[in-house]
Formats: C-alpha cells, structure tokens, sequence
C-alpha cells in the first residue's frame, strides 16, 4: 500500500480556530490549502471544522475541478469528478462540493490558503435587503490592511458548480482591477471565504470580517456608514502592504 501524506497540521488548526461556534457550527463552512503540483487539501464532506481530525482532509488534484466549472456540470457529475480527484484512493472520505469555489481560489496567484464560514455577525448582512449597501467601501484603517483595498461581493449561486463558477469569475474580474486577489468575499445568503496566504492570515481575515460586520451593522443603526475616501484607502493599502500585514501578521504561526 502507497505512504498516506499527511496534511499541513496548520490546516487542522485553522479548521478548529475556524469552528468557533460564532464562525461556523455542525459540519458548516471548510477549509483548504495548496498542496505540492497541481493539488490542494481540502477538508472532507461532512466533517466538523470544530473537530475536524488529519484523517478528515482530502487531497484532490485541482484542474479537473476547474475543468468541471468550465463544463457547467451538474451535481451527478460532480460527485464523480471529486471522487476521481482523490489523490490518496485509501482515505474513504470525499472532498466537500465546495471544493469549487476553493480551486476557484487557490489558482489564484497570491492565494494558497482559504477558509470558509457562515459567521452570525457576517450572514445578519449577508442575509439583508442591504447586502451590497452595507458591505461597500472601506470604513475603518485595519479593514484595508486586513481585508484589502475593496471586498468582493457574490451574488446567491446554489452550493458546488455555480457557486464555483460565481466565486471563478468574480475572482477573476477582481484582479484585473485591483492587481491582486480579492481577500474577503462575501456570498449573499450563504457566508463568507477568506483567502489569504498562510493558515494565520486566513484567521486574521475572518475576525476582522467578523468585527467589521458588527461595526457595520451597528454604525447603519446609528444613521448610516461614514466611508474612508479612496485616496484614503489607497494610501492605507500602499502601506499595509509593507510594515504591516506580512511581518506582523501573516508569517506568524496560527497557536501564537
Ligand atoms: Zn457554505
């Protein structure tokens, strides 16, 4: 029998940061990461992210995912082609159907960690007759640095092929305007994908979110949202490029 690889035991940590009941309860939301070639780990269907163990972490090998987005196949299919992914045939689980949006993610230069979730705080919008309203712009300094310049906002798409296709394509139009990936995403009647470029960045982004939600919701009571300009924003982001985000807060490891 082949040598089973073990998944990053960061992945592991960050589901069960990730499985705060706040973030994400039952078998909601997954995780995922770049693995070595053309493949990624992602967390299994069905599995807790509160308790999610090594053994409950797929390897699946990504372009035959992205080939099934560009196919716009149905759910028959993909449960075949994410069987056919498998790399290591010996783990008997399957990778969750939200592996589509993860390989949509981690094609992209600059992603190789994501996490996702359905926080409380973040679907109360999400969920709201003001989803593009009160998700807009940037209103406070840290939200920059940690969320990047602008969020990307994805319009309701049923979970598997078309969300996949929805988070692909946003994804894609994001980087021609910005020049680089989007960090927050946000999925209307569903929840939110952080993506980033270690396990740690990944937390910082769905915190963040998850406070930013909370002044959001708060400030929108209190007569509305006062916006940070866009010269502001892209002074902000030119810096947090440099000082802020990679030496403080991305290289640091997930327990610390
Ligand atoms: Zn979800």
């Amino acid at each position: 029998m082949k040598k089973q690889v073990a998944p990053p035991s960061d992945l592991v940590e960050l589901s069960r940061a990730l499985g705060d009941p706040d973030l994400a309860i039952l078998s909601e939301g997954n995780v995922s990461c770049r693995a070595d070639g053309d493949a990624c780990w992602i967390k299994a269907s069905g599995a807790s992210l509160a308790t999610l163990s090594e053994t409950e972490v797929v390897r699946v090998r990504s372009e035959p995912i992205m080939r099934l987005l560009d196919a716009a196949s149905n759910d028959e299919n993909i449960a075949e082609c994410l069987h056919n992914a498998k790399i290591d045939d010996a783990r008997p689980t399957r990778a969750s159907i939200e592996a589509t949006m993860h390989a949509a993610l981690l094609e992209l230069d600059g992603v190789s960690w994501v996490g996702h979730t359905h926080p409380a705080a973040i679907n109360a919008i999400t969920c709201s007759l003001r989803f593009g309203e009160l998700l807009a712009g940037r209103i406070f300094p840290e939200e920059v640095v940690v969320l990047g310049p602008a969020s990307l906002l994805i319009e309701y798409a049923d979970p598997g092929v078309p969300l996949g296709i929805a988070v692909r394509d946003g994804a894609r139009e994001y980087v021609k305007r910005y020049r680089q990936p989007p960090r927050a995403i946000y999925l209307k009647n569903h929840g939110f994908i952080a993506a980033g470029s270690s396990a740690r960045d990944v937390l910082n982004i769905t915190l963040m979110a998850v406070k930013s939600a909370k002044v959001r919701t708060a400030a929108a009571m209190l007569g509305g949202l006062s916006f940070m300009s866009d010269e502001d924003v892209r002074r902000m982001g030119a810096r947090a490029d440099v000082e802020y985000r990679k030496k403080i807060m991305v290289e640091r490891e997930i327990s610390k």
